[in-house]
């Protein structure tokens, strides 16, 4: 029988997050890197290994990876090397990867993530530069494996955390956190679907109380958010059955099946390759002025949590609020957008969060791809605040729009929801309600003034929803008191 249960053990999670950057060319020859292009088509003879060819940094990966440290608190090395991490596979034709190892240009930083409830501060433990693999192309021929060197030298930049983490939530909390930065650095699209962002997960568990680490395992191949949360608490509680069963974990790097859901070995300890890492001869070291330093921290945007805390300030919005408008740069730029194009505050948080949010989750669409200008919606927030429309019809009018782009005011014309405020009109169709309900009007004037609400509504009915409300009521009391 168990005589330890699962609640006796606490895992250990380290992330390591490598982060394809959006730089115009690769990292370290002039030739394109952009994605989704036909095989073979961006290589250059530096991609391709021919000897004699000589490799040159791009400038924007330099700059890129400090927009990261500096966003993620760490400290910038004055001086860093690259380094050459030597294995063979078919889809590297140089036989080696230039990285850096000994001397990352970032070191020693943190996040803060938010996990139900509470926040918890992660460390980075440093962010290094790399260049990318090709890609091997296993079910396109049936007796060859294809190769496609468009990959081949695409800048990376790796950020390996503290093993810091507990549970497969706050690994969660931290992806996300991550590809955040990512997105508001604009160094990275952190799509992990196609790749653009991956991540390596190192789990081990202990006894809930011992300092020791116990040994790790490493998790490849999870392409998405939920994947690296449900293989890293598939892994943990393997790793627990295995030491409650008498066995011991062994180090190696595992694969997650996403079909069988479990993680499957693909490689022990002893088959881990040696990299013979050395530095790199064909680079010089990188060196980071103060003056450069400078200048990429005025280039830095306003982050997430800094924008959040504004916005709550700002524009009284609540916690919570703030946190879903500020979750992607785009869609506070556009919320911020709407708020100085139609200067009502309140009418554009509601729309964004509930309306602009329902359309962007119905079509599986970014907020760069949504298909109406700041300026039709604040025509529509205006026809409403100056009660030309009632908020019903500002909804029909919304969806109306996103099926033809026409300025709210004619779709409200053409849909005839436009509020009647013409005051002939508003006395004549009152005194008409008055007079086909003398009854009510006779008790209403003895006292029962909660029959305000009955003439009101008959007036509504009467002009058929297009009267405005606010004056309905006000006609009402000038004819009855
Ligand atoms: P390697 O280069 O072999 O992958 P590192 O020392 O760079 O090894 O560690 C990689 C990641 O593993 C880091 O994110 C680190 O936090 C994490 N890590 C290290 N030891 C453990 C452990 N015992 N359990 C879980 N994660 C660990
Ligand atoms: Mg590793």
């Amino acid at each position: 029988m168990n005589t330890i249960d699962h609640k006796d053990f606490e895992a250990v999670i380290g992330l390591e997050v490598h982060a394809q950057l959006l730089t115009q060319s690769k990292a370290f020859a002039p030739v394109a890197a952009q994605y989704g292009q036909a095989p073979n088509t961006q290589v250059s003879p530096l991609c391709l290994g021919h000897p004699g060819t000589l490799p040159l940094v791009n400038e924007n990966l330099v700059r890129y990876i400090i927009k990261m440290g500096l966003a993620t608190n760490c400290s910038i090395a004055p001086k860093s090397i690259f380094a050459r991490k030597n294995y063979f596979y078919p889809d590297l034709p140089k036989g080696f990867q230039i990285s850096q190892f000994e001397t990352p240009i970032c070191e020693g930083g943190y996040i803060d993530i938010e996990v139900e409830g509470y926040t918890k501060r992660i460390g980075i433990t440093r962010i290094h530069m790399e260049e990318d693999a090709g890609k091997s192309i296993h079910d396109q021929d049936p007796y060859n494996t294809l190769v496609d060197l468009n990959r081949a030298g695409t800048p990376l930049i790796e950020i390996v955390s503290e093993p810091d983490l507990r549970t497969p939530q706050e690994a969660y909390a931290y992806l996300s956190k991550i590809k955040q930065i990512v997105q508001y650095l604009e160094v990275c699209d952190g799509n992990m679907e196609e790749g653009s962002l991956r991540c390596d997960a190192n789990v081990s568990v202990r006894p809930r109380g011992r300092e020791k680490f116990g040994t790790r395992t490493e998790l490849k191949n999870m392409n998405s958010f939920r994947n690296v949360e449900k293989a890293i608490d598939f892994e943990i509680y393997r790793q627990i059955e295995l030491i409650e069963a008498g066995g011991e974990v062994v180090q190696q790097t595992r694969l997650w099946d996403t079909s069988k859901m479990e993680t499957r070995i693909m490689r022990s300890k002893e088959e881990a390759h040696d990299y013979r890492y050395f530095p790199e001869p064909d680079l010089p070291p990188i060196i980071v002025t103060n003056d450069l330093l400078d200048e990429i921290k005025a280039e830095l945007p306003e982050l997430a949590h800094v924008r959040q805390e504004r916005f709550v300030a700002q524009y009284q919005l609540s916690e919570i609020d703030a946190v879903t408008l500020t979750e992607n740069r785009y869609l506070a730029d556009f919320f911020e957008e709407l708020v100085s194009e139609s200067g009502h505050v309140k009418a554009s948080v509601s729309l964004v969060l509930s309306d602009v949010l329902r359309v962007l989750n119905e079509q599986s669409i970014s907020i760069k791809e949504f298909p109406l200008s700041v300026q039709r919606l604040a025509e529509l927030l205006d026809l409403r605040a100056s009660d030309k429309v009632s908020s019903s019809a500002q909804q029909t009018i919304f969806n109306a729009m996103l099926e033809q782009d026409t300025s709210a005011l004619e779709l409200a014309e053409a849909l005839n929801v436009l509020q009647v405020s013409d005051t002939n009109y508003m006395d004549d169709l009152v005194q008409q309600v008055i007079e086909a309900n003398p009854d009510e009007a006779q008790r209403y004037r003895e006292g029962k003034k909660q029959l305000m609400g009955f003439f009101v509504g008959q007036v509504m009915k009467a002009s058929k929803g297009k009267a405005n409300p606010k004056m309905a009521n006000e006609f009402v009391r000038k004819y009855l008191d």
